[in-house]
């Protein structure tokens, strides 16, 4: 008999049982995959992790900083009230209040704690911040990230939870939850082709999405979904939600909604775990976007790439051949991410516009030069270009105007990169208390049931604020966890703060 048995093995999971870990001891912790593609999407990410801050004092309780490095460093800050306000903008204020209200203020809590554990982190300089005169500042209120990206921080989690006696199983897949009148009694699982019933005193479930599974995928989110490339762990096929519905769990958010973004075209099906994210694409700020008609399609300046990136897979899709095209010039090379220079793109290099446009495969090529010739003559020069600020050099008067960062295609070579749509994770999942306990379809918490991260519903609809994901896990981790391990002592669940 288990105390906890933790269904997953990325983030959440590893939080809930590290969490458990703290009120009791026999935690077993179900990992679907091998070993060595162990982690889940966790595994994938750069590690960057959205975290309320007020000053440096905060993100010392997180980040060993020097004080050249805070010398030469504006990290500004992120409160509470602007994460809030990033939640419920970018979600069309749909965002379940109390889980957000302890997403936000939990955020610097549950990271500053995975520090206590062991867990390192660092500040995300090469990705979320510019250098100004010598100055690095920070934007978009993502500073925080893991040493070692996803694979440091599942690897360094993995370990300190074999440390703290947390047994591990991998290759161990649940099937379905072991419930009667009393509530969830454990799990059977199969591993190594022999199915088994593992009783325990309380479940967290923690297995992820259902973005892995093109059925679902299809079902759920719509037609043309089976054609999105996945961007993380093949093994997120939605068992996790499926076993709770099973066990009387009610269905809950934006089950037709999802994350996804612009993916290297010819990505394989899966994520792979030797390119992790760098098949995604996210400079589109800085350039413009074409499809096979040849025409722009979507305001690439409207926000922050923070705040635009996770919906905008959806509009790639939605176009003909379900692909676009990212056109920069070189003006911008400098400011092209990290993942524009690895071998794996689909790219064109042109010494003329005309040059670019006659290699862009399966696109009207007439429409395209036209195109960018119309865009470049709508462009406002007179405002002044600044990648900090949302800075109002725009367009004017074309059908879709870019209203930031607008600048002229104009100075050779000029590039364009071939991107799909790729999904990061579903939206919609299972619905929780503030213990993170589950919640039957009668709007009662099933007894000795608890879920973190993904399969999560409420929090996340249309759009997500970057970086929001790892901390959605770490603090519904970290109180699922604790949850459980309450109910498993027997006592009630505990308080959602601290
Ligand atoms: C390429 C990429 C980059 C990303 N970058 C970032 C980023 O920088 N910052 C950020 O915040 N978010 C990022 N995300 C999103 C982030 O990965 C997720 O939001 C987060 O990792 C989810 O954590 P989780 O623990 O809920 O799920 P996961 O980490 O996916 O873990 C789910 C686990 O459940 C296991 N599992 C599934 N079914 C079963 C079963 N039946 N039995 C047992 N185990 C099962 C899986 O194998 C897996 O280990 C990124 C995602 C991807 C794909």
């Amino acid at each position: 008999m288990y105390d906890v048995i933790v269904v997953g093995g990325g983030n959440a999971a590893l939080c809930a049982a590290l969490s458990a870990a703290e009120a009791t001891s026999k935690i077993l912790v179900l990992e679907r995959a091998p070993e060595e593609e162990s982690g889940g999407n966790s595994r994938f990410t750069a590690g960057l992790m959205r975290v309320a801050y007020e000053d440096v004092e905060d993100l010392k309780k997180v980040i060993e900083l020097s004080q050249d490095e805070i010398a030469r460093t504006d990290f500004g800050t992120y409160t509470e009230e602007q994460f809030l306000d990033d939640m419920a903008r970018v979600t069309e204020y749909r965002c379940d209040p109390d889980l957000t209200e302890i997403l936000v203020k939990e955020s610097l809590a549950a990271v500053t704690w995975m520090r206590s554990k062991g867990v390192r982190f660092t500040a995300a300089w090469g990705r979320q911040a510019f250098n100004i005169g010598g100055r690095f500042k920070f934007w978009g209120g993502l500073t925080v990230e893991a040493v070692g990206g996803g694979p440091g921080l599942v690897d360094s989690l993995t370990r300190i939870a074999k440390n703290n006696g947390i047994e591990l199983w991998y290759g161990a897949r649940a099937l379905s939850l072991l419930v009667d009148d009393e509530g969830v009694q454990g799990v059977t699982v199969k591993k190594d082709g022999k199915t088994v019933q593992l009783k325990s005193r309380a479940v967290v479930l923690a297995a992820g999405g259902f973005q892995a599974n093109t059925e679902w995928r299809t079902r759920y989110l719509g037609p043309g979904w089976e054609l999105a490339k996945v961007r993380g762990t093949r093994f997120n096929t939605g068992d996790g939600i499926r076993m709770a519905l099973e066990a009387g769990a009610a269905a809950h958010g934006n089950w037709s909604g999802c994350h996804a973004v612009a993916w290297e075209r010819n990505a394989p099906e899966f994520g792979d775990l030797a390119v992790g994210d760098q098949f995604q694409k996210h400079s589109y700020p800085w350039g413009i976007y074409l499809n096979a008609e040849g025409r722009r399609f979507v305001d690439e300046g409207a926000d922050f790439r923070n705040y635009t990136y996770a919906k905008y897979g959806r509009v790639i899709l939605s176009q003909p051949g379900q692909f676009a095209w990212q056109i920069f010039d070189a003006k911008v090379k400098q400011q092209l991410r990290d993942e524009y220079r690895i071998k794996q793109v689909t790219k064109r290099v042109g010494s003329t516009l005309e040059d670019l446009v006659r290699q862009l495969e399966d696109t009207d090529q007439k429409n395209a030069l036209e195109e960018i010739q119309a865009y470049n003559a709508a462009v406002r020069t007179e405002v002044a270009f600044n990648p900090n600020v949302k800075d109002g050099r725009r367009t004017q008067n074309l059908k879709i105007d870019k209203t930031n960062w607008a600048n002229t295609l104009d100075t050779p070579p000029f590039e364009a990169y071939a991107v799909t749509c790729g999904i990061t994770f579903t939206f919609g999942g299972l619905k929780i208390t503030r213990e993170a306990q589950v919640i039957d379809a009668d709007g009662e918490p099933i007894r000795g049931l608890y879920a973190a991260g993904e399969l999560v519903g409420g929090i996340f609809w249309f759009n997500y604020p970057g970086g929001s994901g790892l901390t959605n896990g770490s603090v519904f981790g970290r109180i699922a966890g604790r949850s459980a391990a309450g109910a498993a002592a027997g006592g009630a669940a505990t308080s959602a703060t601290g």
